[in-house]
């Protein structure tokens, strides 16, 4: 017991251990890129890994949390402290962003699949909450310090903080969460990739034209455009378009192009923030309509599901579980109308179960429930080309509609059946030959323009009529009459 529990303290720690190294490598080789390639060249705008290190929270479980947190804080620490930031201060600053993360992975749900999490209750409420939350708290706490510190204006030491970060977490949180997901996968599967890429494609090309027309502000496309992405994409699509206007929308800027580059000095919002203000929007509002989208794509999906379930409801016979009456006759319609067209014989077979009245009266009526199954069972098995159809017509009585059949073959399936029936040797011992047998009306038509498909029924129904006269257990055949001229 007590070595069993000693092992698992050794596993626990094991694993702990690997992830702190795990997290801290990967944090010191992003922060140490982040710093190296995109802030030097003037990207403050946002902040992406808080936004991972959220989305891995609501992945994992809690209880590795605590090693995901020490790996995450060392490694950034490391990679700030070898982009000359001092020690003590870097202290701070990694507190200040645990308390972010923390605050956000909190007030998010955890994340199991993509499905699942966007169907959670008041998701937009938490995710605004978390948005507003994490990195305006420890955005106050940042400008305390730069402002004590630094004597940095108490705006601007906030904004430098806050703003990148929650603009960092709307943007990548959401990619970091699908970027394993089955939806994700689907859009870059088999035959939706060129779809997925022309649309996103498209996209990009009318932000590219956002960000580098200067003379003519295109900036109020930009919503339009993410809205076309989610309704075609959905919300894995989303997510990546989102993370991809940032960088265009930065990059473009920093270079001197588009709306923003030419920002006039001395505003209250500065360059940096008029962009961070323009992109948060969006990313803010494109939520609770990528939500509505999903919720209409679910609709209409289960509207489809419902209907598809009613129709087969509609058209099946409850006891039997073969075509009912309903669906005969559609089918019955159906191939009278192409019988004519295509100039070929229809057959129908009219299959009466003999002395069912006493069968029930004998063994109940629930033998005689499970008996009309059996039957329907037999009939079924015994179809033998797929335009062959079999329904109950009522009672325990049923009908063969056999579209390209002659009266011949018609009367080799009836003589089929009737034999199957007899040797399926269902006890009957009201009846001479022990056994449920049935008798069988067989009739076939050429149909031609004008003729009423009525009177092929009427002739399976005399020539089912006279097998019963003839003492059941038997087939009988009817040719129709022609109709009396007019
Ligand atoms: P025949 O050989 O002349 O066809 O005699 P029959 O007794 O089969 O015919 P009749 O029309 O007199 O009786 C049909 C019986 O079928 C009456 C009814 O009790 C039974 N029946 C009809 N539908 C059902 C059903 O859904 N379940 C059960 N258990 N019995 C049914
Ligand atoms: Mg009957
Ligand atoms: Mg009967």
């Amino acid at each position: 017991m007590s070595s069993s529990h000693g092992s698992q303290v050794q596993n626990r720690g094991v694993r702990a251990l690997s992830l702190v190294l795990l997290f801290t490598l990967i944090y010191l080789t992003a922060d140490f890129a982040l710093n190296k390639f995109a802030f030097s060249d003037g990207w403050t705008v946002l902040w992406p890994l808080n936004g991972v290190t959220i989305a891995l929270l609501l992945m994992w479980p809690r209880l590795d949390w605590p090693a995901i947190l020490v790996g995450v804080t060392l490694g950034t620490g490391i990679g700030e402290c070898l982009d000359h930031n001092p020690v003590t201060l870097e202290l701070w600053l990694r507190t200040f962003s645990l308390i972010e993360v923390l605050i956000c992975a909190w007030l998010l749900p955890p994340f199991t699949s993509l499905d699942d999490w966007l169907r959670r209750t008041y998701l937009f409420p938490r995710f605004f909450a978390a948005l507003l939350l994490g990195p305006g708290i420890s955005g106050v706490m940042a400008a305390i310090l730069f402002h004590h510190v630094h004597h940095e204006p108490w705006l601007m030491a906030f904004n430098d903080w806050a703003t990148a970060d929650a603009l960092g977490i709307a943007a990548i949180m959401p990619l970091a969460l699908c970027a394993r997901s089955t939806e994700m996968r689907t859009l870059f599967k088999g035959h939706a990739l060129p779809r997925t890429i022309g649309i996103l494609v498209t996209a990009f090309t009318g932000i590219v034209l956002i960000f580098t027309i200067s003379r003519y502000p295109l900036l109020f496309l930009l919503y339009p455009i993410l809205l076309y992405v989610d309704s075609m994409l959905a919300f894995a699509g989303s997510a990546i378009a989102m993370p991809v206007v940032c960088l265009l929308a930065v990059y473009f800027t920093i270079h001197g192009h588009g709306p923003f580059a030419f920002w006039p000095q001395g505003l209250l919002v500065s360059r940096n923030v008029a962009l961070q203000i323009y992109l948060g929007f969006h990313m803010v509002a494109l939520f609770p309509a990528s939500v509505l989208f999903m919720e209409r794509r679910r609709m209409s999906e289960d509207l489809r599901d419902a209907n598809a379930q009613l129709t087969m409801l509609a058209s099946v016979d409850g006891l039997t579980g073969i075509a009912n009456r309903r669906s005969l006759d559609e089918r019955f319609s159906m191939e009278w109308k192409r019988a004519i067209r295509v100039r070929t014989s229809l057959a129908l077979l009219m299959i009466d179960l003999d002395h069912f009245k006493q069968y029930n009266d004998m063994y109940g009526h629930h033998a005689g429930d499970q008996c009309l199954r059996t039957i329907a069972g037999v009939l079924s098995r015994h179809l033998r080309r797929p335009q062959d159809f079999v329904a109950r017509f009522g009672g325990e009585e049923f009908a063969i509609l056999l579209p390209h059949t002659d009266l011949d073959g018609a009367r080799h399936l009836a003589e089929t059946i009737r034999i199957a029936v007899l040797e399926a040797a269902v006890d009957h011992d009201g009846s001479s030959w022990g056994c449920v047998t049935v008798s069988v009306g067989c009739a076939a038509i050429l149909p031609a323009h004008g003729d009423d498909r009525f009177r092929l029924l009427q002739t399976a129904d005399a020539a089912l009529y006279l097998a019963k006269k003839a003492g059941r257990n038997c087939i009988e055949i009817s040719e129709p009459v022609d109709e009396p001229a007019q």
